[in-house]
């Protein structure tokens, strides 16, 4: 039986971008990471984070606009292993009419089918109701504060989900 799927996003639960913006969260690092030309993003990321990840019975996949680019700078950092990443292609940040976030249709025909958690700062009721009508698995939309990024309780959710799903 494979695990489920973790669409992992990195601007919100990985980097609390919202945090007061002069004071970095305790046990956070700082990179500055030189994406396009100009000025390099400041990105606050915790060493941490990516053995808690791992050790959750999910299979991880990035969900964000660092697109592949999450593996040359979040994941050696965070103390994660190249991952799979989904590609959004056009409809990177292409605002819909319907309220539904522009991540959520590709990350449902992504997942196929499988069950699913999402863990990002953005996701909104339009986009549980779409992910209700659109996917017959058991899906989790899992909202994290980006003031504060990913905490123990937020893992305890996860795993709780994963636990729950049928055999
Ligand atoms: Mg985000």
């Amino acid at each position: 039986m494979s695990r489920p799927l973790l669409y992992l996003d990195v601007d919100g639960p990985l980097n609390p971008y919202a945090a007061k913006p002069e004071r970095r969260p305790e046990g956070y690092t700082t990179i500055r990471a030189a994406v396009r030309p100009g000025r390099p993003l400041r990105v606050w990321l915790h060493p941490g984070h990516g053995a808690a990840l791992l050790g959750l019975p999910y299979e991880l996949c990035w969900a964000t606009t660092w697109m592949g680019e999450a593996n040359r700078w979040i994941a050696p950092v965070v103390g994660l292993p190249e991952l799979p990443y989904v590609d959004f292609g056009d409809r990177l940040l292409a605002l819909r009419n319907d309220q539904v976030h522009w991540k959520t249709e590709i990350l449902v025909a992504h997942a196929a089918g499988r069950p699913f958690a999402w863990v990002d700062d953005e996701q909104s009721s339009a986009d549980e109701a779409y992910v209700a009508r659109h996917h017959p698995a058991p899906a989790l939309l899992h909202h994290v504060n980006p003031r504060v990024g990913l905490r123990e309780d937020d893992f305890t959710v996860l795993e709780r989900f994963a636990a729950g799903l049928p055999e």
